[in-house]
């Protein structure tokens, strides 16, 4: 088992395996958009993952390129969707992450000039960072004749809706100025949007002014290296003992290399395992640089792992002995799902999924009538009780 572990490069992980990595790990580093949420809906069973993980006593934290909402409105969509035991603290976004280096890394001796949006400004007003407010267009006003702040001493560009041919030329002008730091929330080129369409990333608006300016931004987001040392400052997080989940290759799977971490790539997101085994036979060094670890169908596949059922009679019941669900029979089972032919589980277990979209992990009366989707879950690694 060891050794599977041991060997890097995109292994479909499950079971047996699965739980020893987890075991060997004490922090647990989670992209959000495509892994635990998509839009608005929770992933299946991402909600009990990060219940039962931090239970089990494992630092959770969050780790997103999104700079776009403050912690505190991250956290109210995190209770919106149903989870129930995270802290803001946990939660490390390219904005908070921003304004952590502008704070306790930089030696800001100035304002700060923002091309961004609320979630940058939020976070840098809570972290004491001086900047320069957002200012109001002046009809007519150009480059030429409008105000600059003498005392600007670091250029942030994030992602911004609102962003200008005048943003642009001033932040080219305080660049002018070699000491004033030029800063990055992130890279990410573009992000998909509803009905197939895409809206440009910071990193677009990052390139234009490197290109204006021939400088090269400082970046903070994934899959630089920061994020990690960000949670290490306030954490005292071991990069041995962390393993980050994503579902981009070239941001979350290239960041958790870049950390040495352990990671695993999950496929309800933006990239394939088609895209990654390739990433894997590239003869591209900054390419092989971006392979998982191991592959996920998605992180629901941690939730039994997690829980370490115990099989008691016709039962599964926990480390405590109580009873987590039935074990409808021993595979093969006579089921009618579809392809029980690929798995090679001992046990079948039913879960219902209510009208929330939470999972039951109990079969009763009350909870079948609610039940919007019933799932069977293959288990092979379930230990007797003697
Ligand atoms: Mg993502």
């Amino acid at each position: 088992m060891a050794g599977a572990l041991s060997r890097r490069g995109c292994i479909k992980i499950r079971g047996p395996q699965l739980r020893e990595l987890l075991d060997s790990k004490c922090n647990i580093l989670f992209d959000c958009d495509g892994v635990i949420w998509e839009g608005e809906k929770a992933i299946p069973g991402a909600i009990e993952v990060v219940s039962l993980l931090k239970n089990q006593g494992k630092n959770v934290f969050f780790v997103t390129n999104n700079c776009t909402r403050p912690r505190d409105s991250y956290m109210q969509k995190f209770t919106r969707l149903g989870f129930t035991d995270v802290q803001k603290r946990d939660i490390f976004s390219s904005a908070y992450c921003s304004a952590v280096y502008l704070r306790d890394f930089a030696n800001l001796q100035g304002k700060v000039f923002v091309i961004g949006g609320d979630g940058v400004y939020k976070e840098l007003r809570e972290a004491g960072v001086p900047f320069v407010e957002s200012e109001p267009e002046t009809p007519g006003m150009t480059i030429s004749d409008c105000p600059l702040h003498s005392d600007v001493k670091a250029v942030l560009v994030a992602y911004d809706e609102d962003f200008n041919f005048l943003k642009l030329a001033k932040a080219c002008c305080y660049l002018r100025d070699s000491e004033c730091l030029f800063i990055a929330s992130d890279p990410d080129p573009w992000h998909p949007v509803r009905g197939g369409r895409v809206t440009p990333g910071s990193g677009s608006l990052t390139a234009a002014l490197e290109t204006a300016t021939n400088r090269k931004a400082t970046v903070m987001g994934k899959p630089s290296r920061f994020m990690f040392e960000c949670i290490t400052s306030q954490c005292g997080a071991d990069a041995a003992q962390s393993l980050m989940v994503g579902d981009r290759l070239e941001t979350d799977i290239l960041f958790g290399a870049n950390c040495g971490l352990s990671t695993v790539l999950t496929l309800t997101g933006v990239s394939t395992i088609e895209e990654a085994q390739a990433n894997l036979e590239s003869d591209s060094p900054a390419k092989q640089n971006a392979v998982p670890d191991y592959v996920v169908d998605s992180i629901d596949v941690f939730l039994f792992i997690i829980l370490h059922f115990k099989a008691a009679g016709s039962h599964l019941v926990d480390e405590t002995g109580n009873v987590k669900g039935s074990i409808n029979s021993k595979y093969p089972a006579p089921m009618e799902k579809p392809n029980i032919e690929d798995r090679s589980s001992e046990y079948v277990v039913q879960f219902f999924n209510d009208v929330d979209g939470h999972k039951s992990q109990r079969k009763n009366k009350q909870r079948t009538k609610r039940a919007a989707s019933v799932e069977y879950w293959f288990i092979n690694s379930v230990d007797q009780y003697d």
